[in-house]
């Protein structure tokens, strides 16, 4: 038997799970229909499609993916198929490695689905958790909501964060502790036949125990309630539907300090209210009523107070952030050089500096930058006082402290400033 159709027989025994477990090591897309799953890997066993694709950065041949498609029907018969369901993660998005044929790697502990709908059924299409240390499943028709009602199935976007791991990026100043209610999706309550928004809401309950009250009487420990727009174009912010009614054990809580019918715009955020002083031991009440037309989640969560010198701690070094090539590199390619031109070859920073004029204030404060931050992902060059830990004040983009670095170009020019105007005084 060749090797396609040994891989064929085998593939038919796999289940979607196992199919997205091989197609992750492999490194390629697992949206699709089951058919589609199978077609894709069954592409890269006929043509060596796969070391065309990688020939450049490692040496994976269609050998090696059958070794992946054999590893894993073998897991299959040795374990039994619910038992490889349970262990069957793929490790992608962990580091960098694209492809990983140590199959044997300690895998995460289990497939989680955690969908806001409330099931934890398995579905054909599903997406998972960019997070490397969540991975949670979730339904992409329950989350992926596109803004207006399209045809056919919504984009589905590169790199997805549920619900929680959004949450836990959009503050950095807080630290989840505890979920004691996971996100639920509100529900319209009253569809009006005139084109405004529909009402709706949810009604749960959360409980604490007395492990958590003796947390919460700590000072830096609290309750929040918290709400996201799924699908959110800023992903990493709380958002509250417009006219939002949030009540604690029948006690209304200021949800938003926007008025009720402003739209957050793109460089917005809501916060979550601390409901600690509304909430008791034992069973408590929350309700959320807004009157929106987009989907919303609401939780509740436990967090832990972080101060701003733990928040610069987890920043990384200024050596360990970006070479200073780099950042030379990035700040001609702004200027419309490249890193190879005369001007920016010479290392003489002054030189460079004057030739263009770079802006050493802060776009948030206005002064002087004393550590000039940035965040990773930004092409441009511009940067800002450490300061902000969420969204880029130049481009506006959100990101989340994870991608926060020290700018050792701009940093450089900082401080050979500052320095020189010390030596002045
Ligand atoms: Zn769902
Ligand atoms: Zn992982
Ligand atoms: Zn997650
Ligand atoms: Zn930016």
């Amino acid at each position: 038997m060749d090797l396609l159709t040994s891989c064929k027989d085998k593939l038919a025994y796999f289940r979607i799970k196992e199919l997205k477990d091989v197609l992750t090591l492999l490194g390629l897309s697992k949206q699709g229909k089951k058919q589609d799953l199978v077609d894709r890997i069954l592409a890269i066993l006929s043509d060596g499609q796969v070391s065309k694709i990688w020939a450049k950065k490692s040496a994976i041949g269609k050998e090696e993916a059958a070794k992946l498609v054999d590893d894993t029907y073998r897991k299959m018969q040795v374990s039994g198929a619910t038992d490889l369901a349970s262990k069957g993660q793929g490790t992608s998005n962990c580091g960098n490695s694209k492809f990983n044929v140590e199959i044997d790697e300690p895998f995460h502990s289990d497939t989680k689905v955690r969908c806001p709908c409330g099931t934890s059924l398995e579905t054909e299409l599903m997406i998972k958790c960019e997070d490397c240390k969540c991975h949670v499943w979730q339904h992409i028709g329950c989350i992926i909501i596109p803004e207006e009602a399209m045809e056919g199935t919504p984009q589905v976007p590169d790199v997805f964060y549920c619900e929680i791991c959004r949450l836990s990026r959009a503050d950095p100043f807080w630290v989840t502790v505890a979920h004691p209610l996971y996100p639920v999706k509100l529900a319209a309550t009253n569809v009006p036949t005139d084109g405004s928004s529909p009402v709706q809401g949810v009604e749960k309950t959360f409980h604490l125990t007395r492990a958590d009250k003796d947390l919460l009487a700590k000072q830096e420990y609290d309750v929040q309630a918290w709400c996201m727009l799924l699908n959110d174009k800023v992903p990493f912010r709380m958002q509250w539907p417009h006219y939002a009614d949030l009540q604690v054990n029948g006690i209304a809580v200021r949800a938003i300090n926007r008025p009720g019918s402003q739209l957050l715009g793109a460089n917005g955020r809501d916060d979550g209210p601390i409901i600690t002083p509304c909430a008791k031991d034992g069973i408590n009440k929350l309700s959320l009523t807004g009157c929106d037309a987009r989907i919303f989640c609401l939780g509740v969560r436990i967090v832990k107070r972080r101060t701003v010198q733990q928040i610069l701690n987890m920043i990384p070094k200024e050596s360990e952030g970006e070479r200073f090539e780099d950042a030379l590199a990035r700040v001609c390619r702004c200027v419309g050089g490249t890193a190879t031109d005369n001007a920016c070859s010479d290392s003489d920073l002054e030189v460079v500096a004057d030739s263009f004029g770079v802006n050493l204030r802060c776009p948030m404060s206005g002064s002087r930058m004393k550590v000039a931050g940035r965040f990773k992902p930004c092409a441009h060059m511009g940067c800002f006082d450490l300061e902000v830990f969420w969204q880029c004040p130049i481009c506006l983009k959100n990101y989340s402290l994870e991608n926060i670095i020290v700018d050792p170009y701009f940093n450089r020019i900082t401080s050979k400033a500052l320095r020189g105007r010390y030596n002045r005084d």
